[in-house]
């Protein structure tokens, strides 16, 4: 089936209108997965936006009637434009030529989008005016959206005091609800607005051109879906700012999506707050009062731990075995984890020379283990490595000090593999 004349693009001149009527000019498979398919249906004319300019896709249903009388829907899954301006519906269903469809747009989304894309002509213009920085790409995400800004020394200027200053800016030009106007202008007027500084940019397309304007602040060439006027941004919540490659990414919120996650942020804000019994205002302050002192009191535990394992090496000291020359301790600990062990090795032959040490600790599986010694002729984490590698597990250290873990059904293997090495 073929046509010739390319979809009327209704959005063009309603970007209000939520439902409309059409005829079905094409239809065509798109995919054939596992029995399914997803089919592409152009129409005469249609209401549904297509990706295009950083703004996403309508959904929506297509709705038919049979001869039969049976009522069909169709959900449309995503709407695209191909190179020729066609745009294609896809959906599960297929729906043939000639059909006359009802188009109906999933409204809560397209306004949503009309508030983030129109928001962006805002932003944008209010940062090309007071800082002479130019937007350089657009992104409207699920969460947010976002602006990449060039400017010479963007970065320095972008305050958290100019921010706020671009924001309420931003605002007041909201409140002071300005018209949102479209226009098309033959393709010879729009570059000599372009000449004339007053259009910034123009896209390289022939014939006319869709004018976007609003009233005293910016005029953009583009084919988007806006609001009616400014008042319907809702609000302008300008969010992080980041550094990107060739400029600066700024992120914001617009309308009911900036009034949604303020109230979340709110609810997280007040659970925080409340589990440190104090007010938003006083969280950072609290936050970093108890970042304090969980440090010193970090560092006051480490404190006392060496001076529990100094205690408890002097008293394996006192048990320990000769082997020659050799002062050997050893101890398996339930209650105690790698960190104390391992102190506690270091610490053993701190005290003592020619001493080795074998700690386990069978609090977990497998167990760890620190190895240690201060005889000159024997390698802690030689010793370790090779006893080690006998029943197939790997650790290893310095000549001081070694650690490794082993299941606890093989304790006694390594035992004996150490015994080995030692003198005797
Ligand atoms: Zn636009």
């Amino acid at each position: 089936m073929t046509h010739n004349s390319i979809t009327h693009r209704l959005y063009y001149d309603r970007a209000d209108l939520r439902s409309f009527t059409a005829i079905v000019t094409d239809v065509r498979e798109r995919v054939r997965e596992n029995g399914q398919s997803l089919w592409e249906i152009s129409l005469d004319q249609s209401a549904f936006y297509p990706t295009s300019g950083g703004q996403p896709f309508d959904l929506g249903t297509l709705r038919a009637v049979s001869r039969s009388g049976a009522e069909l829907e169709a959900a449309v899954l995503e709407v695209a434009e191909d190179e020729a301006g066609e745009v294609w519906h896809c959906t599960t269903k297929p729906l043939n030529a000639g059909t006359e469809i009802t188009g109906e747009i999933d409204w809560p989304r397209r306004r949503d989008h009309m508030q983030q894309h129109t928001g962006q002509h805002l932003l944008s213009a209010v940062f090309h005016r007071e800082l002479n920085a130019a937007t350089i790409s657009f992104h409207l995400g699920e969460e947010s959206s976002s602006i990449d800004l060039a400017a010479e020394g963007i970065e320095t200027l972008l305050t958290p005091e100019t921010i706020a200053r671009i924001e309420t800016i931003a605002n007041d030009i909201i409140t002071e609800n300005r018209p949102v106007s479209l226009r098309s202008v033959p393709r010879a007027e729009a570059e000599s607005l372009l000449a004339a500084g007053s259009l910034r940019k123009l896209p390289p397309r022939e014939g006319s051109i869709r004018m976007v304007e609003i009233d005293s602040l910016d005029l953009n060439a583009c084919g988007g879906t806006h609001v009616r006027s400014t008042g319907e941004i809702g609000a302008l919540l300008i969010r992080k700012i980041e550094k990107v490659r060739g400029g600066m990414r700024v992120e914001f919120l617009c309308g009911t999506r900036a009034i949604t996650t303020s109230r979340r942020e709110f609810l997280q804000l007040t659970e925080s707050s409340a589990l440190l019994s104090s007010s938003g205002a006083q969280l950072a302050a609290n936050i970093q009062k108890l970042l304090a002192e969980s440090k010193s009191a970090a560092r006051e535990r480490w404190t006392l731990l060496e001076q529990l394992a100094a205690y408890h090496a002097a008293e394996l000291l006192q048990s320990a075995t000769m082997r020659g020359a050799l002062r050997w301790v050893e101890c398996e600990l339930a209650d105690r984890d790698l960190e104390y062990i391992k102190l506690l090795a270091a610490k053993i032959i701190a005290a003592s020379p020619d001493t080795a040490a074998l700690i386990v600790s069978t609090q977990a599986e497998p167990a760890p283990v620190a190895f240690s010694s201060s005889a000159a002729s024997l390698h802690a984490g030689n010793i370790l490595r090779e006893s080690l590698a006998t029943l197939n597990l790997r650790g290893g250290g310095s000549a001081t000090l070694a650690q490794g873990a082993v299941p606890r059904a093989q304790l006694a293997a390594l035992h004996d593999a150490i015994a080995a090495a030692l003198p005797r």
